[in-house]
């Protein structure tokens, strides 16, 4: 199946809603989910013509699916890159870049900010492989560019972050990549494309998990890299191919139609966030409040300029306490005092989802190294959704304002 014709030009928020294959002889409106593991071919030598690479036409699904096409092409119009590879998940698409990008030998610099299982995997499993990492402060540009060495091939942030919301400088890291011959990608998977287009700044792919804000209702697991065409075609797809991280159809499917309203989502999600994110700094209870919307945060104009001047919708805060085992104690009343709210290891959901990184994401790590990473037992992330922001706030304070009742 070839693009849609459709003419050029077109906004982002057209782009969303509009970009797919073809549609089929029966003229859906929706676009149809192509459940099928294998096609009919037409002949015998267009099947020999389409293995060889001399033919478009799908052949098997490990090697593509009309359903995860539309996706890709929607996912990729939207980030303004040439084209687009779906995968399994947000980690397939780590693991698939660095599978197809590195060798034993290469270097990798990644920010010590970012995803738990991103770090895990270059740090640690990549090495196994000769693969050599160094990790760097998410917003000390000139570490990053201490760290490069003549084998270095990839530069790897993700802005804002995970909980904190350390916002990176794209540009400045693209500066320092292309400067060493290397590429760099950001995983935009908080501020997605509707805040968001690392391209336009200088990044060379962009890493999303689809889990988060694509998908946008919670349902289901999805990945993908975005990067030009010759990248796609010549590096990620022969690897996929035999390494089989493929997206299902079904949750293509979910994921593209999840795109369609990803703009007015996060627009109003980011809204609700910001409102939040002033009513706790104001809150007795809590001591601080880290969100890149708020004049408070470190990098504040970094941010608004990177971020079409909107926080995203995910916050973190701090419960003011004496001590850990206070913080802790304070932190956990909060969250088993909701009775709206969901305490979930997700984000990007329409439901607003509250977690406590230091027991969860960041537990395995030393209470040292939480300290260091600024992560306390007090620490509560809230990814807000779309409930009303009365609700959500009479939710907050059924905890908040109860503090004193387990001293
Ligand atoms: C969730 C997440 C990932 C991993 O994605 P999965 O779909 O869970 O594999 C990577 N990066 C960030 C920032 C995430 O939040």
């Amino acid at each position: 199946m070839t693009d849609r014709q459709l003419p050029a030009g077109l906004h982002p928020d057209t782009l969303a809603v509009r970009t797919a294959v073809d549609r089929s002889q029966y003229g859906e409106n929706s676009e149809a989910l192509y459940l099928t593991s294998g096609y009919v071919q037409p002949t015998a030598q267009a099947s020999a013509r389409r293995f060889a690479g001399e033919e478009d036409g799908y052949t098997y699904g490990r090697t593509g699916n009309p359903t995860v096409t539309s996706f890709e092409q929607r996912l990729a119009a939207m980030e303004g890159t040439e084209a687009a590879m779906a995968t399994a998940s947000g980690m397939a698409a780590v693991m698939l870049m660095c599978f197809s990008l590195l060798r034993a030998g290469d270097h990798v610099i990644y920010s010590q900010s970012m995803f738990g299982s991103t770090m895990k995997l270059i740090g640690s499993e990549f090495a196994r492989f000769g693969v050599e990492s160094t990790s760097v402060s998410q917003t000390d540009v000139d570490a990053w560019r201490a760290a490069v060495r003549p084998t270095t091939k990839l530069l790897f942030a993700e802005t804002p972050t995970n909980p904190l919301t350390e916002v990176c400088d794209i540009a400045a890291l693209a500066d320092i990549a292309h400067k060493a011959g290397a590429l760099l990608c950001v995983d935009n998977c908080f501020a997605t494309p509707a805040l968001q287009r690392p391209v336009t700044l200088g990044a060379d792919i962009v890493m999303h998990s689809g889990t988060k804000f694509l998908d946008g209702q919670g349902r289901v697991m999805a990945g993908a890299l975005c990067a030009p065409e010759a990248m796609v075609r010549d590096k990620f797809l022969p690897v996929q191919k035999n390494a089989g991280m493929v997206l299902s159809p079904f949750n293509a499917w979910v994921v593209l139609k999840g795109l369609e309203t990803l703009n007015i989502r996060l627009k109003a999600q980011s809204a609700a966030a910001l409102d939040i994110a002033r009513w706790l700094e104001q809150h007795p209870a809590v001591s601080r409040v880290f969100y890149p919307g708020l004049p408070s945060h470190p990098q504040y104009a970094l941010a608004m300029r990177q971020m079409s001047g909107v926080g995203g919708a995910v916050l973190s805060f701090d419960v003011k306490a004496a001590d850990a085992a206070q913080a802790r104690a304070r932190a956990f009343h909060v969250l088993d005092s909701l009775q709206v709210l969901s305490l979930c290891t997700n984000l990007g959901d329409t439901k607003t989802l509250l977690a406590h990184p230091a027991s969860t994401s960041h537990g395995k790590l030393s209470e040292a190294q939480r300290q260091a990473a600024g992560i306390g037992q007090g620490l509560i992330r809230l990814a807000v959704g779309l409930e009303h922001l009365d609700d959500m706030k009479a939710d907050l304070l059924r905890g908040l304002d109860t503090l004193n009742s387990i001293q």
